[in-house]
């Protein structure tokens, strides 16, 4: 079923994690801007303004993919 995914919200990764891994389920880029507030990582895509958050304990999982 497919998803409308709304550019303004911030995604929760837990709850929508990437259809593919390291890219924007919006528009399929793998360009983010990313940043950790308050100990959540915010993964921001470049391309649609698209947000996922991810909790601090994956960052290291999130840091392997960018640089694989
Ligand atoms: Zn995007």
């Amino acid at each position: 079923m497919e998803q409308e995914i709304d550019p303004d919200k911030v995604y929760d990764y837990a709850e929508f994690p990437d259809k593919v891994s390291g890219r924007c389920d919006n528009c399929n880029l793998a360009y983010f801007k990313s940043s950790v507030t308050g100990g959540v990582f915010l993964r921001e895509c470049r391309e649609c303004g698209s947000a996922t958050s991810k909790q601090f304990e994956s960052l290291v999982s999130v840091l392997l993919r960018l640089i694989y």
